[in-house]
């Protein structure tokens, strides 16, 4: 672990399991996450969970400024060391960013535009991304380290065994792929996983849809994986079979389809046909 090692041996840091704390010390690494986010010179960059300001600093080489949380105040010295000389360009926010919140965390980034590259505390990585996808002021971008089954279920496809209400929220909201896999010996402690970073490209393909009946629908969808769609939107949401029927014929699908065989884009489709059938 070279420097940062000595740096968190000589402040007695432990490392705290809880915090999902584990670490990316490989600068090859470190770089090529900056460079798969896409950050420049004009990017302002919210990081959650500094660690010992590993990616932090990698982030700061290519961005304009970069914000970062940290929950763990055992790390103020660790970072006041790994971020010397970086007092313009970074700072670090000593707080739970689950409980910050959207006010106050539009007063420390700004209103501008951001983007979000994190090496997330595994213990919270979906809450986060759903957060960051769903709230008023939502980032260009986000590019997140998560757990790799995490990953294939972010960016999986209709009719893939992983595909469910998260992939679908995720994909009214922008798209999503894998740029890069990370075995588990990359990171200090070692988990027992391994790792991928997942970027998700925020667009408005879907900005003038209704996105909350959508995503009821969905969800509604996916309440009984066996049963079938019409079964589904008639047991959660009590919409009559027939007219789950005459929408999906409408929309040329098969009355027996399963709601994982269908795209976000036939989800936005049914949500219309439902209203007026
Ligand atoms: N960015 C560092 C790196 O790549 O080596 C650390 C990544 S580590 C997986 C996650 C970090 O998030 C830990 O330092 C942990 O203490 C911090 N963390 C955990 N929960 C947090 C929260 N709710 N708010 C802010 N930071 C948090």
């Amino acid at each position: 672990m070279g420097d940062i090692s000595k740096v968190l041996r000589d402040n007695n840091f432990r490392f705290n399991k809880q915090f999902g704390q584990n670490f990316i010390t490989d600068s090859n690494l470190l770089q090529a996450m900056v460079a798969d986010a896409g950050v420049s010179e004009d990017d302002t960059v919210l990081e959650i969970g500094a660690g010992a300001g590993t990616l932090t600093r990698a982030i700061a080489e290519k961005a304009g400024k970069v914000y970062a949380f940290e929950i763990d105040r055992n790390l103020i010295p660790v970072l006041s060391e790994t971020l010397k000389g970086l007092d313009d360009k970074v700072e670090v926010i000593f707080k739970d960013v689950m409980k910050v919140s959207d006010e106050e965390l539009d007063g420390i980034i700004g209103k501008g535009s951001y983007k979000v590259v994190a090496n997330l505390p595994y213990y919270i990585t979906t809450p986060i991304i759903m957060r960051f996808l769903e709230r008023e002021n939502k980032p260009r971008s986000l590019s997140v380290m998560v757990q790799k089954e995490v990953a294939e279920r972010l960016t999986s496809k209709a009719d893939c065994g992983d595909y469910g209400v998260i992939t679908l929220s995720i994909a009214l909201e922008g798209k999503a792929k894998i740029t890069r896999e990370v075995p588990r010996y990359m990171f200090t402690p070692q988990p027992n996983v391994d790792s991928a970073v997942v970027r998700i490209d925020l667009d408005d393909t879907y900005a003038g849809v209704d996105k909350k009946a959508v995503k009821k629908l969905i969800k509604s969808a996916f309440s009984m994986r066996r049963k079938t769609l019409v079964n589904n939107l008639s047991s959660a949401m009590g919409i009559p079979k027939d007219k789950t029927e005459s929408a999906l014929s409408k929309l040329g699908m098969d009355t027996r389809i399963r709601g994982e065989a269908l795209t976000v884009d036939d989800y936005v489709a049914l949500n219309d046909a439902l209203g007026t059938v």
